[in-house]
């Protein structure tokens, strides 16, 4: 089965339509790593796509405060700014959709996916050191995760624990291919925000019969959600975090 593995969608709509054309059907089902809404100013689509196409989702932060399942207080200020837009632009319909996603860890046939951390969805997983107390809580061998925005992740293998590289710039993907031996846990990268001085738009897909996962970038109209942002009155630093990939 190959699955499309999406995280951080993060309202942008232009982005995800990128994403959707270059993986071009190549899977079966499709699964969502949390944080669909924030930031950008398309939240409505990004949800009804969402609800209407994918397989599995479980929340993330943002989907939390905007549900209003969580206060807003652990955000920075543009981050409350762009989450109170988002409630005041959803539906009942859509805010009860968010509500309604569960908490990861969630764990499918051949893989598992959280938000942040198998320990804490809020958790950040970006170093090897915290990355090592995470493998002994997983059920799969494969592990999928969001959170960070950064695309990559790490391995295990004979207690060694290592980093798995985003897609380099030049490159349009990278192929992981799993052992027997080892566990993984793979941030596909964000779709709608990401932050790893990359600006195109991250995903992953996983097929369980090759024992792959692909790592892939690709570039999206970037200045699409800049407008919008901007006719949206949300915080202008928004769409120069977009430009920059940061
Ligand atoms: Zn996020």
């Amino acid at each position: 089965m190959r699955t499309l593995i999406l995280a951080d969608l993060h309202a942008n709509w232009p982005a995800l339509e990128a994403v959707l054309a270059d993986a071009e059907g190549g899977y079966e089902r499709i699964v969502c790593c949390g944080d669909l809404v924030g930031y950008n100013p398309d939240p409505v689509r990004v949800v009804e796509w969402t609800k209407m196409h994918c397989n599995t989702v479980i929340r993330g932060n943002h989907d939390k405060v905007v549900a209003g399942t969580e206060g807003l207080e652990w955000f920075n200020e543009v981050a409350q700014a762009a989450a109170l837009w988002t409630k005041a632009n959803l539906g009942q319909n859509h805010i009860e959709y968010l509500n309604s996603l569960p908490p990861g860890p969630i764990t499918l046939e051949d893989f598992e996916i959280w938000h942040g951390s198998p320990r804490d969805e809020d958790e950040y997983i970006t170093t090897v050191r915290e990355a090592i107390p995470c493998f002994p809580l997983m059920s799969s061998p494969v592990a999928l995760f969001g959170h960070t925005h950064l695309q990559g992740g790490f391995f295990s293998r004979y207690r060694r624990v290592g980093l798995i590289p985003a897609v380099a710039r030049k490159d349009r993907e990278l192929v992981i291919e799993l052992d027997s031996e080892s566990l993984i846990m793979v941030n596909p990268g964000s779709v709608g925000q990401p932050r790893d001085n990359d600006p195109r738009a991250a995903y992953a897909i996983f097929d369980s019969a090759q024992r792959i996962v692909v790592l892939r970038r690709v570039k999206y109209p970037v200045e699409k959600t800049v407008a919008a942002i901007n006719r949206a009155g949300l915080p202008d630093v928004l769409g120069y975090r977009l430009l920059s990939g940061v």
